[in-house]
């Protein structure tokens, strides 16, 4: 991969990070290291270049643990090999949050935000009439078998629908599956889903109660240069975006829920329009409206596992207060001081 594609992968990845209220970055030397030997290769020309970056970006020692408070940008991983290795959970790389202990650091690596197949225009279809599970077995199978969604799965992987009960009146709206989620061909069950699953049951609901979904049908892929295995993962492309939203529209038509929480940057986006806001900080914790819903805007599961602070669990579970109580769900005193408890 060139090496002007991949820092524009970082530039992309950084203003996601932005736009979720991070505010700071650290990068590890093994990496300034990196970093410096294929802008020195680069120069030195292309034979140089291939020859350089076929290993990709090799980290020889174990990444130092970041400053506290910092999020931790740089935490690679410690061997980057050609052979098989474990792929981070969209976008987590850090501990876990609403009590749990703290997880062990995750590879990183980014790509290009483009995806190698050309994206047509958003697909038109009409739900049938019937009930929810008629209608909704009837999306699960349209989507399963959509050309373009399947073109985008590789071998092995899975296209992914929302989940959840059909009578649900809060609907989870994600960003795209991650590397568990195509596997497992269900949203949010990676180190993120199972982070959103302790704050729905915080919440005072189990999963089964609610909905979850996403933008996006499938995992936004990573170039494979060189024959490197993929790993990790991009935010959607806007045409992506635009290609799955009839299939979310369809998800929230056949649901019908009371109101929608939308989880980071990208799902804002999506719902709110790219470009409706520039950061994060500026939308979430007040009222939106999408296709007639109200609409919560917060951090994403995976924002929480990267900065595991006090002060962000707590922006955030002021947000979840606000959904509970516009779904009517109680809200006890325990809840209401989940935090000045502690
Ligand atoms: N992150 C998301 O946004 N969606 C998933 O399904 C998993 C992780």
């Amino acid at each position: 991969m060139a090496l002007r594609e991949q820092l524009l992968a970082v530039a992309d990845e950084l203003r996601r990070r932005k736009a979720d209220g991070e505010k700071t970055v650290s990068i590890d030397d093994a990496t300034l290291v990196a970093l410096r030997s294929a802008v020195a290769a680069q120069n030195r020309g292309p034979m140089a270049v291939a020859a350089e970056a076929a290993p990709a970006v090799p980290v020889s020692q174990p990444p130092a643990a970041p400053p506290d408070g910092g999020a931790d940008f740089a935490r690679r991983a410690p061997t980057a090999t050609r052979s098989p290795a474990p792929e981070p959970p969209r976008g987590d790389r850090g501990a876990a949050l609403f009590g749990a202990g703290s997880a062990p650091a995750k590879p990183v690596r980014i790509a290009p935000a483009q995806s190698g197949v050309s994206i047509p225009p958003a697909p038109v279809f009409t739900l049938p009439e019937g009930d929810k599970a008629t209608r909704w077995a009837w999306l699960k199978d349209k989507v399963e078998n959509d050309p373009v969604c399947r073109a985008h799965v590789r071998p092995g992987k899975k296209v992914v629908l929302g989940v959840g009960t059909l009578d649900a009146k809060i609907f989870f709206c994600g960003e795209a599956p991650g590397a568990e989620e195509e596997v497992q061909g269900e949203p949010f069950v990676g180190a993120a889903g199972q982070l959103l699953t302790k704050m729905i049951k915080a919440m005072g609901v189990d999963r089964g109660q609610v909905y979850i979904g996403n933008i996006m049908n499938w995992r936004p892929e990573m170039p494979t240069p060189h024959g490197m295995e993929q790993i990790g993962n991009r935010p959607p492309t806007a045409e992506e975006m635009a290609y799955c939203m009839p299939h979310l529209k369809a998800q929230l038509e056949i649901v019908q829920p009371e109101l929608i929480v939308a989880l980071g940057a990208t799902a804002a986006s999506g719902l709110l329009g790219a470009g409706s806001f520039k950061t994060l900080g500026e939308i979430r914790g007040r009222w939106q409206t999408f296709a007639g819903r109200p609409v919560m805007v917060t951090y994403h599961p995976s924002y929480l596992l990267r900065n595991n602070s006090n002060r962000a669990k707590r922006v955030v579970w002021e947000d979840l207060l606000k959904v509970m109580e516009r779904a009517q769900l109680p809200v006890s005193e325990k809840q209401r001081n989940f935090f000045l408890e502690r």
